[in-house]
């Protein structure tokens, strides 16, 4: 028997009437694996039956990304990021993308980027040196001057626009109000012009624009201390702050530190939804968690199809979760007045006077 099939059979039975004392579902019932959850106190049972084919689980994503051991190895980092939000929409709607990093993480550099820039000061010293001719010039993207060695067009860069940028820059910091906003405006386009440009020509010496590129893509990117373990830490503590306000049904989590077992051991437990993305082979991670996927993956897009199967699964456990808590029969006994004794309304009379007897 499929839970659906359980599920049908459960909701015609309860509404024919039969209601609380023996319910021969429960047998059936714990067939099933199902989660452990505190009987919830508010729930009105005579409505569960219609409650549970109607209310489609809600499922909020959040997204921790520990990027002191998972910058993306051979992508670029915005793309990585939009990708992986994607394949995380899979699972729910994503709520929260927050990445943790202690401070050295910015100065990274994907490898192939750190290749490019050995052949490039090889190539501008055979340029520079006459040995080898450019056949097309390089030409400035913001002024349109040409040059025939790299490093001139740098130069040139560096001396004219890089130096007009600061003065914008500082015009616009200390101008404050309407002159500053007007300030932005007019400068807006010739900013963007160099920053265009200036991407090409200048290779940022520091962080290779991560944390920018992680923030364009919509992530809260912290930095912490660069003591160790500082950023496993923090994006642990805020893992489990969030589980315990309940914020949300599903954590992804991206990394490859076997330090985040603990936490993901008891976001199971707790009954969220775990998936992990990352590319150690060993996956102590993995193996701890619902669904788990590597970078490639995220990147071919290929999570979607699994997701499909292991968001059915989390669907037949949470109804499970709730029929659970459907079947309590001392309440039942209390709703369905089997247990004449009780009288909601008397007891409320006995309170009353007991509290003005005092
Ligand atoms: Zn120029």
């Amino acid at each position: 028997m499929d839970i659906e099939e359980f599920f049908r059979d459960y909701s015609t039975w309860k509404m024919q009437g039969n209601r609380g004392g023996r319910d021969p579902f429960l047998m059936k019932l714990k067939n099933f694996s199902y989660c452990h959850f505190e009987p919830n106190p508010n729930f009105n049972l005579s409505n569960r039956a219609v409650s549970l084919v109607q209310k489609i689980p809600q499922n909020n994503v959040a997204i921790f990304w520990d990027l002191d051991n998972k910058p993306p190895k051979s992508f670029p980092p915005y793309e990585a990021a939009v990708r992986l939000k994607r394949a995380a929409a899979e699972f729910g709607a994503v709520r929260y993308t927050v990445a943790y990093a202690n401070r050295h993480a910015f100065s990274y550099v994907p490898p192939e980027v750190r290749e490019k820039r050995k052949d490039r000061k090889a190539l501008n010293q055979l340029e520079n040196k006459g040995i080898i001719k450019r056949v097309e010039p390089y030409v400035c993207r913001v002024c349109g001057r040409n040059f025939y060695t790299n490093d001139k067009l740098v130069n040139h860069f560096k001396q004219i626009h890089e130096r007009e940028q600061m003065k914008r820059l500082n015009q616009i910091e200390s101008a404050r109000g309407k002159r500053r906003v007007n300030l932005v405006a007019k400068f807006s386009m010739k900013m963007e012009k160099y920053k265009n440009a200036s991407r090409d020509v200048l290779t940022p010496k520091v962080g290779y624009g991560l944390v920018d590129e992680l923030k364009r893509a919509g992530f809260w990117v912290r930095t912490v201390s660069d003591k160790p373990q500082a950023a496993d830490i923090a994006l642990r503590n805020h893992m489990v702050d969030m589980m315990d306000r309940r914020r949300v049904e599903c954590v992804v989590l991206v990394s490859d530190d076997s330090d985040f077992v603990e936490v993901l051991k008891e976001a199971r437990l707790r009954c969220f939804n775990t998936v992990v993305v990352g590319d150690s082979n060993d996956g102590a991670l993995k193996r701890t968690a619902d669904a788990a996927f590597s970078w490639q993956e995220i990147m071919m897009g290929k999570a979607k199809k699994e997701a499909v199967s292991v968001v059915g699964r989390w669907k037949d456990r949470d109804v499970l979760k709730r029929l659970e808590w459907t079947y309590n029969p001392e309440r039942d006994r209390k709703l369905y007045g089997l247990d004449n004794e009780f009288d909601v309304e008397s007891w409320d009379s006995e309170i009353e006077g007991f509290f003005r007897g005092r």
